[in-house]
């Protein structure tokens, strides 16, 4: 198999694994008083102040949860319900992850406020004069994500993070997949908007992640799950030890590697691209051609071939369609169509996502692999 999935999930690194094993025996409740409950409860703040260290972050700004999409409920729901009457607008980009989207419109619903969609432009990135002319004392929060997990495009999160500021906004980056994977991701900006982090995306443990929340607006935010009042009323309920220390262990090789990392990917995304272009027998085209993307994430069309077919057709190649969370479901890409591709176009896009799962050597046997696959769907078709 030749993994190039490693947006939708990726391997554990073995450093995480010996990391996750060891942290077997830590069994107490962190949040208990016996001997056993502090054993694990220092090792959980060990691996807080690591993080925020990591992260040049304040300990105090980072919450533990169970991966992006909750740390996304806690945050969105969190200022959306907490925000003045008055704030009643929700500004969200079109291209975000379901679980923003979703989320966005679900805390509408409660709160009584109306949600407007940023569009983007054809090369997938946000518009930020939609964004600059929407943006007012009516709204309540603003989400843009800082790069798409479809296509890897890198949106503007300096100049976003500006607009907002200047309107007293708070901003929602979802930065799962930027933090540990762009080298050029500014993590200074971490303290003044919401971000989150999720651990199977870097090569850490799943049900693991981080909310990292300013202490400046975590008074004003409502507390959506509460329960025993764990990290600071955010996050109620026990926390998941191994998946504390294994995030912990992830990020650190993550942001200690990531420009090696950065150069590899490059070298393999390139190498895969251009060796594909002139291996297979009908047009191919690049998605997010003219934007800055991920340097491993690669999101391509094959002239009249749909995804669907080609996927079930690759004997090594482990790719998919559009986000692992909508794969299964009918409908094309909302991100492919938002940047203005047609439906067909949206179905024949498949995304590539290259990681420390697979090396250059695997890259000829991947060109082949999905050369073979066109050929196979053609001859089928005729
Ligand atoms: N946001 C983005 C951009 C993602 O790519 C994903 C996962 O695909 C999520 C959020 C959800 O992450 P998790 O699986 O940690 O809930």
């Amino acid at each position: 198999m030749i993994y190039l999935d490693h947006n939708a999930s990726t391997p554990m690194l073995d450093v995480v694994k010996d990391e996750v094993s060891r942290s077997w025996a830590l069994f107490g409740n962190p949040s208990g008083e016996n001997s056993a409950s502090l054993r694990a409860a220092d090792e959980v703040e060990s691996a807080r102040e690591r993080i925020s260290s990591l992260l040049g972050i304040n300990h105090q700004d980072l919450i533990f949860t169970s991966g992006s999409t909750e740390a996304i409920a806690i945050a969105v729901y969190g200022v959306v319900i907490g925000a003045p009457v008055q704030r009643n607008e929700i500004l969200v980009s079109k291209i975000e992850h379901k679980a923003v989207l979703a989320t966005c419109y679900a805390a509408a619903e409660v709160s009584g406020k109306r949600v407007i969609e940023i569009p983007v432009t054809p090369s997938g990135e946000i518009d930020v004069n939609f964004l600059l002319e929407n943006v007012s004392e009516k709204t309540a929060i603003v989400c843009c994500m800082s790069a798409n997990n479809e296509t890897g495009v890198i949106q503007s999160t300096n100049e976003i993070l500006k607009i907002a500021k200047t309107f007293d906004v708070p901003l929602f980056c979802d930065t799962t997949q930027s933090i540990g994977k762009d080298p050029d991701f500014a993590l200074e900006n971490l303290g003044s908007m919401i971000s989150v982090v999720s651990g199977h995306k870097i090569y850490g443990p799943k049900g693991a992640g981080l909310a990292l929340i300013p202490r400046s607006l975590q008074g004003k935010m409502f507390k959506i799950l509460s329960g025993g009042g764990q990290e600071r009323g955010f996050r109620g309920g026990t926390l998941n030890v191994s998946g504390i220390l294994g995030l912990a262990k992830a990020l650190d090789v993550s942001l200690s590697t990531i420009a090696d990392f950065d150069l590899e990917m490059t070298r393999m995304k390139m190498e895969f691209m251009h060796a594909l272009e002139s291996a297979v027998q009908v047009p191919m085209h690049l998605n997010a051609k003219s934007a800055k993307t991920l340097n491993n994430t690669l999101s391509l069309r094959f002239e009249g071939i749909s995804a669907e077919d080609l996927l079930v057709n690759f004997r090594e190649v482990v790719a998919s369609r559009a986000s692992a969370c909508t794969t299964g479901r009918e409908e094309p890409s909302h991100v492919l169509l938002a940047m203005g591709l047609t439906t067909k176009e949206a179905e024949q896009s498949i995304r590539f996502s290259f990681g420390r799962g697979c090396s250059l050597d695997d890259i000829p046997v991947a060109v082949r692999d999905v050369s073979d696959a066109v050929d196979r769907v053609l001859l089928l078709s005729r």
